[in-house]
C-alpha cells in the first residue's frame, strides 16, 4: 500500500531569508486532483515586513549600474538554466500543463526573461537638446520608481512573475513578487537559487498568498508605488481602485477573445495545425489563445471537416506523458467554468462538434479525478453568444462564416477586448488592411505567438493599460526626469 504523501511547504522569501507563515492554504495536483503543497495565506503583516526588507535594499541596490546589475542578472539566468529540468517538472505538475511545454517554453523563456533585460538595460540613451538663444540645454534622466509590486497569474507562472521581476530589478528597483495562490512552487524554488546568483538580500522579495489578502494588501501599500498585474479583467478593476488614492503606475495585463481570421486564399496546411495550436496550447489557457475563427465562406466547409478532424488528434494525456499535447486544466472550480460555456451553447442550439459531450478520455486510474477536458469545436454559434464574446480560457474555441473583408474586420472588433489577432491570407495587401484596423495590441499574419521581445507587448480596450517589452518595461519601471543647464 503506497504511503501517505509528505506535502510540499512552502514559506515567504523575504529579506534574503525564507519565513514561515501562521497560515496556509492549500494546493492542488491539477492532474489528480489532491492536495500536495501547502502554500503560505500570508496578509498585511507579511507584506509590512516584505516593505521593510525592500526598502532597506534599495538604495544600494539602485546606485549600482546598470552594467553591474546586468552581471547579476545573467548570473540568474544561468543558474535558472542549470535547474531547467527540475523547474519544467515542478511546474508541469502544479500547473497540469505537459512537461513538455514547461521544458520547451515556460522555463527557457524564464532564463531568457533574464538575459533579455540583462542586455537590454545597457542599451538605453537619454535625450539632449539644446536651445542656443537661451544659453541653455536641457536633458533626461531615469531613475527606478522605487519598491515594484509584481502580481501574476497561474497560467505560465514563472514566465510571466520573471517576465515582470527582470525589467524591474534591471531598471533598478527593489521588488515584492506575488504570484498566483494555485501555482506557487516554481517561484518558491527560484527564490532558492538567488542567493547562489548573487543577488543581494531585500531585492527579490516573494510573499504568497491570496489576491483579496496579500494581493490587496500590496497593492494598497502606500510604500509601493508602482504596480504590475497580469490577470483578469475584474481583478485589474479592484487594483485600479485601491491604486487610486495613491496615484500608483500600473501596468495591466489583462484577458483576450482573439480571432483568427482566415480568408479564401490562405494556406490552409500551414494554417490548420497552428489554428489548432492557437486554440489548444496550455489547455486554452493562454491569454492569446484564438476563441473565435472566423472562415470565409468559400472554405468554411472545407476548412471546419480538417479543422475538427486535427483537433480530434490532438491528444489530451496526463502532462508526463510525452506525447500529449494538453494536460489538465488548472483547478475544479475553473474546469467547471469552462464546461459550463460548453453547455450554454448547446442550450442556444450550438452545435458541439468535438470535445466536451462528445468524446470519452482514458485516463490512469490515479488521473481519474484530474481537471481534464478535450478540446472542443463549437459551431453554429450568435456573434452575441457569452462563447463569442467572454474570455474562456479553455480548450474552447468557436468556428463561424463570413462573407466580406469589411464585415469580418467590424465582427472581429466587437467584443470588449483587444488583445491577440491572427489573419491568415496570401494576399500582402489585405494583410497589411485588415492588420491595421483589427483594434488588437498584437497581430500575427500566417503565424502565431512569435515574440519578438524589443517590441511593445499588450492589449487595447479591456486587454489591458501600458505594454510590455525592453523599452515599454524601462520606461514604466522608470521614472523620466528634465534637466536644465543654463550656461
Ligand atoms: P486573476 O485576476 O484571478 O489573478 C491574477 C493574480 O491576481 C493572482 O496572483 C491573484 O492572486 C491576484 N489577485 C486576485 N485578486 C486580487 C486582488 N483583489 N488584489 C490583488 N491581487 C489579486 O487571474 P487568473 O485567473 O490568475 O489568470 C487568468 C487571467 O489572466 C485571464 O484573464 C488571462 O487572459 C489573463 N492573462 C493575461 C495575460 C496578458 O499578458 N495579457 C497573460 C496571462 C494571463
Amino acid at each position: 500500500m503506497a504511503g501517505k504523501r509528505e506535502l510540499l511547504m512552502l514559506e515567504n522569501f523575504i529579506g534574503g531569508k525564507f519565513l514561515p507563515c501562521n497560515s496556509y492554504i492549500d494546493s492542488y495536483d491539477p492532474s489528480t486532483g489532491e492536495v500536495y503543497c501547502k502554500v503560505p495565506n500570508s496578509g498585511k503583516e507579511e507584506i509590512e515586513v516584505a516593505v521593510q526588507a525592500a526598502r532597506e535594499a534599495f538604495p544600494a541596490w539602485s546606485s549600482r549600474s546598470p552594467q553591474e546589475r546586468s552581471l547579476i542578472l545573467n548570473r540568474v539566468a544561468d543558474v535558472l538554466e542549470q535547474s531547467l529540468e527540475e523547474l519544467a517538472q515542478a511546474e508541469s505538475k502544479d500547473q497540469g500543463k505537459t512537461l513538455t511545454l514547461a521544458r520547451t517554453m515556460d522555463i527557457p523563456r524564464s532564463v531568457l526573461n533574464f538575459r533579455f533585460f540583462a542586455s537590454s538595460i545597457q542599451h538605453h540613451v537619454s535625450d539632449c537638446t539644446e536651445m542656443s538663444h537661451l544659453g541653455c540645454m536641457h536633458y533626461t534622466v531615469r531613475t527606478p520608481v522605487g519598491i515594484a509590486g509584481l502580481i501574476s497569474p497561474w497560467n505560465l507562472p514563472l514566465y510571466l512573475l520573471t517576465w515582470k521581476i527582470a525589467p524591474a530589478i534591471a531598471a533598478g528597483n527593489t521588488v515584492i513578487a506575488k504570484p498566483s495562490e494555485l501555482t506557487s512552487v516554481t517561484a518558491w524554488m527560484f527564490c532558492k537559487l538567488l542567493d547562489k546568483a548573487g543577488v543581494p538580500p531585500g531585492v527579490i522579495n516573494v510573499v504568497f498568498g491570496t489576491g483579496p489578502r496579500v494581493g490587496e494588501a500590496l497593492v494598497s501599500h502606500p510604500e509601493v508605488p508602482v504596480i504590475s498585474f497580469t490577470g483578469s479583467q475584474p481583478t485589474a478593476e479592484r487594483i485600479t481602485q485601491l491604486s487610486a488614492p495613491h496615484c500608483k503606475k500600473l501596468s495591466l495585463e489583462l484577458g483576450g477573445k482573439n480571432p483568427a481570421i482566415i480568408f479564401e486564399d490562405a494556406n490552409l496546411e500551414e494554417c490548420i495545425p497552428a489554428t489548432v495550436r492557437s486554440s489548444f496550447a496550455n489547455q486554452g489557457e493562454i491569454c492569446l489563445c484564438t476563441s473565435r475563427i472566423f472562415v470565409q465562406r468559400s472554405i468554411y466547409n472545407e476548412f471546419l471537416k480538417r479543422f475538427v478532424e486535427a483537433t480530434r488528434k490532438w491528444k489530451v494525456g496526463i502532462p508526463s506523458d510525452p506525447s500529449a499535447n494538453m494536460g489538465a486544466l488548472i483547478s475544479k472550480a475553473h474546469l467547471e467554468k469552462v464546461r459550463s460555456y460548453v453547455t450554454k451553447a448547446h442550450a442556444e442550439g450550438a452545435k458541439i462538434l468535438c470535445g466536451e459531450g462528445v468524446d470519452q478520455l482514458s485516463l490512469p486510474l490515479r488521473n481519474q479525478a484530474g481537471y481534464f477536458m478535450l478540446p472542443t469545436v463549437i459551431t453554429d454559434i450568435k456573434d452575441e453568444s457569452c462563447c463569442m464574446t467572454e474570455e474562456i480560457f479553455g480548450p474552447v474555441t468557436c468556428v463561424v462564416p463570413f462573407d466580406s473583408e469589411e464585415e469580418v474586420i467590424a465582427r472581429a472588433n466587437g467584443v470588449k477586448y483587444g488583445l491577440g489577432a491572427t489573419v491568415w491570407s496570401k494576399d500582402v495587401g489585405r494583410i497589411h488592411r485588415v492588420a491595421k484596423r483589427l483594434q488588437s495590441g498584437l497581430v500575427w499574419t500566417n503565424c502565431w505567438l512569435i515574440r519578438e521581445l524589443n517590441l511593445p507587448f499588450g492589449g487595447m480596450k479591456s486587454s489591458g493599460i501600458g505594454r510590455e517589452g525592453a523599452k515599454d518595461s524601462y520606461d514604466f519601471f522608470t521614472e523620466i526626469k528634465t534637466i536644465t543647464i543654463k550656461y
